[in-house]
């Protein structure tokens, strides 16, 4: 079967029944042709500027270079982004003020009396211009069988559950909770609750189904959109049965719309709605909803590393104008490009670089729905090859798994078409940043270290934009984006004005892509971001800046150990650890020490087949550490182990550790996004043993 007119389509044979049952030209072509005019007529109405993007420095008032961009966008910042959302956003009102933030007191508003809709932006004035350009790759679990979705059909697909959504009662200012695996109609269901006004809360599907219950509560969804069965890494899971046993404990809940992944039929309940047996019965126009500015456009829990996740609270014109701009201008992004980011959707990553920025720009963009491992791993740059994806985008977390597994696994696949790779969630040690730039990107491709968090919306402080041939640093996220300004903290909290410092990372001023508030919880946003550095945005994270004036993440301030006085951040001594040749990955924490206040534990994960000692490799690590940094930052205690506890996300959860270590086993916090509750059962076993 081909799906789709497009050429360079793939043939599959064994297509999921959604797509079998849904979206084959075959049958939606009838009804496709029959509106194609009225929708037009949808977009001269709604009164969208399907003019094609304009030229890169245009849309800065003739100003370009990155210094230049730089200076502009700090100097003059209200005609900066003026100039930016003019000409990258598609408005059907224009916005007449730019920005009215006030950091002292957690008010951020931008673009307000300007009213726009994020789906026509990252839809509708694409199909005016190119119909038939791929705007999904839908790299599925089973290898070989990915599926590309033009814009065209994107489009319908959102306007079919955007219609659904509308007939079934969900109302404009509504939240719906998306429980799905990363693929093309959990892209729809987003982009359809933006087109129709709703707010979406993506919770990864991986979480479970009291996790799930938690943040339905929270944001009060009478909507859950879920599929039946989930599969990812060979595996498959119960989703549907998942989110019968959360709405259990969600009054709110009035009805869960069930698509099918997989050929297997579920109990269906009078609450359940069959969901692509709907959208067939839906048209393919819809009429997108007129949103100002700072409607919401969804909430996102993050990934829950510090403690309870926090539900932030992002709007439509500032987060999706981020979102696309730091999408071209971090990564290079040129017109024709294929964007890999393999961030689940369940993530800002994946809502920010998978779905918003990609698609506000037209972008080929790739969902990733299977493991880095699976069915070996060889699996990124299989795909790499086959899709021809010019910029990837990729966590520590899985570099550092795939380097245990030897370069012949990078060695084997054509990666001749990347120009750019991307990492995110952690800092990324030396010896990681080295083996992604050296084998996976052959020495060539530019390694872009990007430092943001949820709360951010989007990149904050990468290597680029650079001038063209400017260095970048192994491990180090280096340059604020345009309109970014970082500072660092001493711990009076006065701002540190030299070069070869580190501090409390904060910025000085309010930027488009931030998060509004918290969920239900204005005031916990106040105290968490605003109330420690009174007129700046707290993010929680230590950083360095080099005398050349470049930062460099040091970890969470949470996490920052203070041996006999002296300050260190645990991303540094890990740094050198994972040096060692044994060393797959580590995770250190302090410990109350009575004469040193506090000590260094590290624990350790080898590569595979290390047979050294244990004795003698803890000896070498601490020699390590010892010449690399200081002595006082040498790990008193190393314990072995097989795995890390680590979120979902793939983050490593030191605050899980340090309760180990402190035998406080009952409080061990939030583990709702804990990846893998064996791994810490272990620890505590191997914690006991080293005592
Ligand atoms: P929670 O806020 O619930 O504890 P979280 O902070 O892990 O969870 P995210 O918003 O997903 O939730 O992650 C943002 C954090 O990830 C940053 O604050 C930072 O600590 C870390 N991070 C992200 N990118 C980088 C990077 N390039 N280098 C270093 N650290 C990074
Ligand atoms: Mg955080």
């Amino acid at each position: 079967q081909t799906v789709g007119n497009d050429p360079g389509r793939v043939a599959c044979a064994e297509l999921s029944s959604w797509v079998n049952a849904m979206w084959l030209p075959a049958k939606c072509a009838a009804a496709g042709r029959g509106v194609w005019a009225s929708r037009l007529c949808v977009l001269r109405r709604s009164g969208s500027n399907t003019a094609a993007f304009m030229p890169e420095a245009a849309g800065f008032g003739g100003v370009s270079g990155r210094a230049a961009l730089q200076d502009f966008s700090l100097s003059d910042g209200d005609s900066f982004w003026a100039a930016a959302a003019r000409h990258r956003l598609s408005w059907s009102r224009p916005f007449r003020t730019v920005r009215d933030c006030d950091l002292s007191r957690g008010r951020i508003k931008w673009f307000e009396d300007g009213e726009l809709n994020v789906s026509v932006n990252c839809l509708d004035r694409h199909v005016h211009t190119c119909p038939e350009r791929v705007a999904l790759i839908w790299e599925r679990d089973e290898r070989g069988s990915e599926v590309r979705y033009t814009y065209r059909e994107l489009l319908e697909m959102t306007c079919r559950v955007g219609n659904l959504l509308r007939r079934r009662g969900v109302k404009k200012g509504d939240c719906v909770t998306i429980y799905m695996p990363t693929c093309p109609l959990a892209v729809a269901s987003m982009l359809a609750c933006a087109r129709i006004g709703a707010a979406h809360n993506v919770v990864f599907a991986g979480f479970s189904a009291e996790a799930l219950a938690e943040r339905i509560r929270d944001a009060q969804s009478s909507t859950v959109i879920t599929v039946n069965q989930g599969v990812r890494g060979g595996k498959v899971t119960e989703l549907k049965k998942t989110v019968d046993a959360a709405v259990q404990s969600c009054p709110t809940v009035q009805q869960v719309f069930v698509a099918m992944r997989t050929e297997k039929p579920v109990t269906m309940t009078a609450r359940d709605v069959a969901m692509e047996e709907e959208m067939l019965k839906e048209d393919v126009v819809c009429e997108p909803a007129a949103m100002s500015s700072e409607d919401i456009l969804f909430l996102l829990y993050t990934s829950g590393s510090t403690g309870k996740p926090k539900g932030l609270v992002h709007t439509q014109a500032g987060y999706l104008l981020y979102a696309a701009l730091t999408h071209r201008y971090v990564f290079s992004y040129q017109d024709g490009d294929v964007f890999g980011c393999v961030a689940d959707i369940g993530w800002i990553t994946g809502h920010s670089y998978t779905v918003y920025g990609p698609l506000a720009n037209g972008a080929t963009t790739v969902l990733f729905e299977s493991t880095p491992v699976y069915p070996d791993p060889g699996r990124y740059w299989d795909m790499v090859e086959r899709l021809k994806i010019n910029q990837f985008y990729g966590a520590p977390t899985a570099i550092r798994l795939l380097l245990r597994y030897g370069d012949q696994w990078v060695n084997k696949y054509d990666r001749s078409s990347l120009k750019t790779l991307g990492s995110v969630g952690e800092p990324i040690n030396t010896e990681a940043w080295e083996w992604y730039h050296r084998v996976v990107g052959e020495g060539r491709c530019p390694v872009v270290d990007t430092w943001w968090q949820t709360e951010t919306g989007g990149i904050c402080i990468a290597p680029k934009p650079s001038e063209p041939d400017a260095e970048i640093v192994p491990g180090m996220a280096m340059r604020p984006f345009f309109g970014i300004k970082p500072v660092l903290m001493d711990a009076e909290g006065k701002v540190l004005t030299t070069n070869n410092t580190s501090g409390a990372l904060c910025m000085a001023q309010p930027w488009p892509g931030m998060a509004r508030t918290i969920h239900n919880d204005h005031q916990r946003f106040i105290e968490t971001y605003f109330r420690p550095y009174p007129g700046y945005f707290f993010t929680g994270d230590g950083a360095y800046r080099s005398k050349e004036g470049y930062y460099q993440i040091t970890g969470r301030l949470d996490d920052v150990i203070n041996v006999s006085g002296h300050r260190i951040g645990t991303a540094e001594i890990e740094d050198v650890v994972n040096q060692c040749p044994a060393v797959a990955e580590s995770a250190v924490i302090g410990y109350s020490h009575s004469i040193k206040g506090e000590a260094v534990y590290a624990f350790v994960v080898l590569k595979k087949d290390v047979n050294v000692p244990e004795a003698e490799l803890s000896k070498e690590l601490k020699s390590i550490v010892s010449e690399k940094i200081a002595k006082y930052a040498s790990p008193d205690l190393i314990q072995f182990v097989k795995r890390l506890p680590k979120t979902r996300s793939g983050k490593i959860m030191r605050r899980v550790l340090r309760k180990v270590v402190e035998s406080d086993l009952d409080s061990l916090g939030d583990l709702s996004t804990l990846d893998d509750p064996t791994a810490v059962q272990e620890i505590i076993q191997g914690h006991q043993e080293l005592l």
